[in-house]
């Protein structure tokens, strides 16, 4: 192995993934700490995945392969961050390095970089291959290949029966959960409800079948409820009239098979296409380090800094207190990061840095047929918080193809006025 150290006389920020998460800290970073820092960005990839809006690609007739990848070399270059290709294999927070393999071309050693501040945002393993029979029996949309085949059978493949959609039980570790926050039974289910909801519209405008095809699944108490009670009983009721059918409590997905899925609580359905969400499981070599919980979600405290290692961040779906693994809580996170180092640095005041903060779920999800609907709400975190807004309509829709563009255009950064205009018009306009 070699060493790198390329820092001269600044602090050298380490940033461990690029998409939402690692993008958007490096970019709150640069503009809080200016040149007191070098930053550098590692991804074993070169652009940015825009996952929230592959299903709504895909129901619009686009090929999300073609349309949400983002040049993240070129934002990164816009405030003179520097971006290595690599795999991230190891991190010693003790020596203070990460080992990396680059992955330009295959055949490269593993090489050492060190750091004096790292930011850990590599998000999650989206482990599909821990649901039995996934591969012959089952589908999703949770990146462009699975997106596109999932599709193409709906075009080209299916008969007309019935679909189950869901998500398999997610495994969130507990070592270091502070009290706030609650335990999930789903790592993040705004996808299977706008899943359901926007797939209900494509059978209908095919006659292909309609919402009465569809039967949404969680293995919690109720789906999505981080969302807050009042508003899953309005999305479930408008669902129901709509005429999907329901079902909670399945506990985990057993397995999937010819003949439909299997539930861990023992029921069972015969489908003719599983529309699954997996469990999203922490990369595997982030497991037993000692920075992290039982399963590899990095443990932060809400100034989303290590309590042991200090000057280790984590954000984005990567860390441990981002529950559900939502793009939006990752973003808040993402300032957190850039006033904490900014804090030490010197060019922002404690007070400011400090500010309190906590977690609220955005969500915006299509619908189908140019609706969508919008949830802002922190009531599940337990910090007494009341507010559980529900908007479905025109504008919400709106809202969410803008805001894709908005971050396309402007390389990840979302000018500072939009973010309270989306809120103001999602929450204020009428539908
Ligand atoms: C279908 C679907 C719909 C969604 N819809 C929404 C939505 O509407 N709103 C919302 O807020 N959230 C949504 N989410 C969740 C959202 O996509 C995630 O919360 C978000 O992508 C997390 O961002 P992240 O940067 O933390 O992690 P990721 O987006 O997973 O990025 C991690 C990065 O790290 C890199 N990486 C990982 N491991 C390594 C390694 N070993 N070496 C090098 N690089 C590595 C990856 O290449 C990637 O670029 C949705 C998720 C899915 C699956």
């Amino acid at each position: 192995m070699q060493g790198i150290q390329n820092v001269g006389d600044r602090k050298h920020v380490l940033v461990l993934g690029g998409n939402f998460a690692g993008l958007g800290a490096a970019q709150k970073i640069h503009d809080y700490a200016g040149d007191k820092v070098e930053i550098t960005v590692i991804d074993r990839k070169a652009y940015l995945d825009y996952i929230p809006n592959i299903p709504l690609e895909i129901f619009e007739g686009r090929d999300p392969s073609m349309t949400m990848h983002m040049d993240l070399v070129d934002a990164l270059k816009a405030d003179g961050i520097a971006f290595r290709q690599a795999e991230v294999e190891a991190i010693d927070v003790k020596a203070q390095t990460v080992s990396v393999r680059p992955n330009e071309r295959p055949g490269a050693p593993v090489h050492r970089i060190g750091y004096d501040y790292l930011v850990i945002a590599l998000g999650a393993r989206l482990a599909l291959d821990d649901i039995e029979g996934f591969a012959e029996y089952g589908h999703t949309v949770t990146d462009a290949f699975h997106a596109n085949r999932f599709i193409d059978y709906m075009k080209h493949g299916y008969k007309g029966g019935p679909i189950a959609v869901g998500s398999a039980r997610f495994q969130q570790g507990l070592r270091g959960k502070p009290d706030w926050l609650p335990t999930a039974l789903a790592a993040c289910e705004g996808p299977p409800v706008e899943l359901a909801l926007s797939l209900g519209h494509w059978l209908s405008e095919r006659g292909k079948g309609g919402p009465g095809n569809i039967t949404l699944f969680t293995p919690a108490e109720m789906i999505a409820e981080d969302a807050g009670e009042k508003v899953v009983e309005q999305l479930l009721a408008a669902a129901s009239e709509m005429g999907f059918h329901y079902m909670n409590k399945v506990a985990d997905i057993k397995r999937l098979t010819a003949e439909g899925i299997e539930f861990a609580d023992g029921r069972s359905l015969e489908t003719e296409v599983n529309l699954v969400l997996p469990n999203w499981k922490p990369h595997a070599f982030l497991k037993g380090l000692p920075i992290s919980d039982e399963v590899g979600f990095i443990i932060t405290d809400l100034s989303m800094r290590n309590p042991d290692y200090p000057n280790v961040f984590a954000c984005g779906d990567a860390a441990a207190i981002t529950v559900p693994k939502l793009g939006a809580i990752g973003h808040q996170e993402t300032e957190i990061v850039g006033r904490q180092i900014a804090k030490d640095m010197g060019t922002m005041p404690a007070e400011k840095a400090d500010a309190p903060w906590q977690p609220e779920v955005v969500c915006i999800g299509d619908m189908g047929g140019g609706k969508a609907f919008y949830i802002h709400s922190n009531s599940w975190f337990g910090f007494g918080g009341d507010m559980q807004i529900l908007k479905m309509g025109r504008t919400a829709y709106a809202q969410k193809v803008l805001y894709k563009e908005a971050f396309f255009r402007n390389g990840g950064r979302i000018p500072n006025w939009s973010l309270p205009l989306a809120e103001w018009a999602s929450e204020k306009l009428p539908f």
